[in-house]
């Protein structure tokens, strides 16, 4: 049964080493929030990491850690949920360590579809060392490594994970504590690979590159919220709606007014060709889409039968013969 828990069960005695202001610190509070809510103990709950500012996530969380190598902490993570599917995985990483390095690992564990909570957080620059450009940086983006200015087109994340055949894809920012634990919460109930992108200020290399969705009262016209079931409408006075038009897989916008909710589309989350089309729109007149935007449960890796079937616990006597079997040599 599951405990009752606080954030503070989930923090750890380590010193926090984000510079001051950094969004990954109201990531950081939205994930022990959620955590606790869970309620599952500590001790169920691993946290896998690569390399980045992102990484450093299993230092602050009291679970199980692993901080591991560039790009590929879900490999890692896919053998910690495979050597014991009873355990929370959880898995973070930057824009760098997820969409570049890591870039195939994150495919293959979304097409996999393992049972495993993939967090994204997004600054759309290389924190760690020092700004460079990356895969997410806009045109333009000035960086050491573009002085003059990036000319690369960036990566849409969320359409990257749905053209990976992930069944569960969701948005949301650092500073939307309103937002961000609804969806973590989502994306750990759900049985499968959950991809999960934070956009988030990285307030020393990319400062302020997510401007519109800092706040609730600034998102209002830059953002939409969706949920399913409810019409596409977003503004401050819900004025404006989104009708998704199935003939060119793109979203057109409406300033109706009143009428906006009745003629609205109605989010349905099941609708893979309306999360591409939600996912697709960046920039112009048209809002960046935040919440549970694709969610179609199918079996996931570890508890399909037949994928199980594939691995067996070996000891380490029969590890040892496997390793030695047949077409080894000695390096002299
Ligand atoms: Fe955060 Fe940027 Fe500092 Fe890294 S460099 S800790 S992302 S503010």
């Amino acid at each position: 049964m599951n405990q009752v828990l606080t954030a503070k069960d989930f923090t750890t005695d380590q010193e926090v080493r984000w510079c001051p202001g950094c969004g990954d610190y109201a990531i950081l509070k939205s994930v022990r929030t959620t955590l606790a809510k869970i309620g599952r103990p500590p001790h169920e709950v691993v946290f896998v990491s690569g390399i980045g500012c992102a990484a450093r996530f299993p230092y602050y969380v009291d679970s199980y850690g692993f901080h591991t190598i560039h790009g590929r902490a879900p490999a890692v993570a896919t053998g910690v949920k495979l050597a014991n599917p009873d355990l929370d995985v959880w898995v973070v990483g930057g824009d760098g360590d997820f969409l570049s390095i890591g870039g195939n690992h994150l495919l293959h564990a979304l097409r996999r579809n393992m049972d495993l909570n993939l967090l994204l957080l997004n600054n759309a620059i290389y924190g760690l060392t020092k700004g460079q450009y990356s895969p997410t940086s806009s045109v333009g983006t000035r960086s050491p490594s573009t002085p003059g200015g990036s000319v690369d087109r960036p990566l849409n994340a969320a359409l990257m994970a749905l053209g990976a055949g992930a069944r569960f894809v969701a948005r949301s920012a650092d500073t939307l504590q309103d937002h961000l634990p609804e969806v973590l919460t989502r994306a750990q109930a759900h049985k499968g690979a959950s991809f999960v992108e934070i956009f988030q200020n990285c307030i020393v290399y990319n400062d302020a590159v997510w401007a519109g969705m800092a706040t609730k009262a600034e998102s209002f016209e830059k953002t939409i919220r969706v949920a399913h079931g409810e019409p596409l409408v977003f503004g401050k006075e819900r004025d404006k709606g989104l009708v998704f038009d199935s003939r060119n897989g793109r979203m057109e916008l409406t300033e109706a007014g009143d009428d906006a909710e009745k003629l609205a589309t109605i989010h349905d989350e099941t609708n893979w060709a309306l999360a591409c089309a939600l996912s697709s729109m960046e920039g112009g007149d048209l809002p960046t889409a935040l919440g549970v935007l694709y969610c179609d449960p199918v079996n996931d890796y570890g508890s399909d039968q037949e994928a199980r079937n594939h691995f067996t616990t070996l000891s380490r006597d029969e590890l040892s013969s496997l390793l030695h079997d047949g077409g080894t040599w000695e390096v002299k």
